[in-house]
């Protein structure tokens, strides 16, 4: 079996030779572990971080040693009193076709409640990132305008429908006129806009006419310099992500936080897992908002093991529309 390890500490943009297919044997378990064959695996921009040797919130991935990152598995084989075979789990699995887990350590899902995939995404890390930013950090009030950066993706995609659930006016942002489309047609946005056009200062003014309340930052860079001169007083910015800067080496050093003085804007920044002991009930509200219809999600799987690292480089590129996972096995 095939496991991929982390070859080099990438310097700026990572490419495939930072990645090593190494063979393994299959793991023998001992009491209180399971076997697991990988069926989907989560590809992350966090991940990129974590590539690097610097202190954050988790631990840097070990030179030489697996990757691993959210994934969903097959018990194959059971020492376990907790699970048995047939069982599909969830948890922080290695990118391997086989790996072996304690009991501790992975969560049993019911595949006939959900597809096996959004735990992944909507009911997973990437929806509670959105629900919890926005709604904890975010306050959004109804007949507020919320922006959104990285619109089209895992995270954006929910964040706008849950701020239209909250009786918002929604503006995303992206990287391509098919996203923008798909994000006022399917995803009900009220309006959204493409970055990458020259006209984006003057296209985002526009679809924003009474300023930004909240902006929800997946992004940061030149993009959120844009928002920023939008903001209203009392304006509240979760602050998620900053895909832009991953892969630069410089430090982007301050940008524009004069127009948050003028504004007396709060901005925060949190990761997920501050709200850990909500997960289940932010879930729970997430499956009922997907029943009702009021939440729909999108997905982009990339088919095939190998195809692993590509599909996390593809990331930075932003071929991918809604969660990017990669199908590694039927179940
Ligand atoms: P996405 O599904 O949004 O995928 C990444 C997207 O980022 C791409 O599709 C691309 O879309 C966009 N992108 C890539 N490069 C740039 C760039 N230079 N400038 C602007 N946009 C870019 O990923 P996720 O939903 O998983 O994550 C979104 C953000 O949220 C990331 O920054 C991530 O690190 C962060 N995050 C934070 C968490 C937290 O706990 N704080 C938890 C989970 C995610 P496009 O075509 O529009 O360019």
């Amino acid at each position: 079996q095939k496991e991929i390890h982390l070859a080099n500490r990438p310097k700026g943009m990572p490419t495939n030779d930072d990645f090593e297919f190494v063979e393994q044997d299959i793991p023998s378990l001992e009491e209180n572990q399971v076997l697991l064959r990988t069926l989907y695996l989560s590809v992350d921009p966090y991940m990129r971080g974590r590539m690097q040797d610097s202190k954050s919130y988790i631990a840097p991935f070990q030179l030489h040693k697996a990757i691993a990152g959210g994934g969903i598995a097959e018990v194959v084989e059971s020492r376990s009193d907790k699970f048995k075979q047939g069982d599909i789990v969830t948890g922080n699995l290695k990118w391997a076709e086989y790996s072996r887990a304690n009991d501790q350590k992975i969560r049993k899902i019911d595949p006939s409640a959900a597809p096996v995939t959004t735990h992944l995404g909507i009911l997973g890390m990437t929806g509670l990132t959105a629900y919890f930013g926005l709604l904890e950090i975010g306050k959004p009030q109804p007949g507020e305008t919320v922006v959104v950066s990285g619109a089209a993706g895992a995270v954006g995609s929910a964040v706008g429908q849950i701020a239209k659930i909250q009786g918002c006016r929604v503006v995303g942002i992206a990287g391509s006129d098919e996203k923008i489309e798909l994000l006022k047609t399917e995803l009900g946005f009220d309006e959204a806009v493409n970055y990458k056009k020259d006209s984006f200062a003057e296209d985002l003014a526009k679809a924003v006419p009474d300023g930004v309340d909240v902006y929800f930052d997946n992004v940061g860079g030149p993009v959120t310099d844009e928002v920023f001169k939008l903001l209203n007083t009392n304006a509240r910015i979760p602050l998620c992500g900053a895909i832009s800067s991953y892969n630069k080496e410089e430090d982007l050093g301050p940008r524009l936080q004069s127009y948050m003085i003028k504004t007396s804007a709060l901005m925060q920044g949190f990761t997920v897992g501050n709200y850990a002991a909500q997960f289940e009930a932010g879930s729970k509200q997430l499956g009922a908002w997907l029943q009702e219809g009021k939440l729909k999600y999108e997905e982009t799987i990339v088919e095939g093991f190998d195809n692993t690292p590509d599909a996390f480089l593809s990331l930075f590129k932003g071929t991918n529309v809604g969660k990017l996972l990669v199908k590694v096995a039927d179940p």
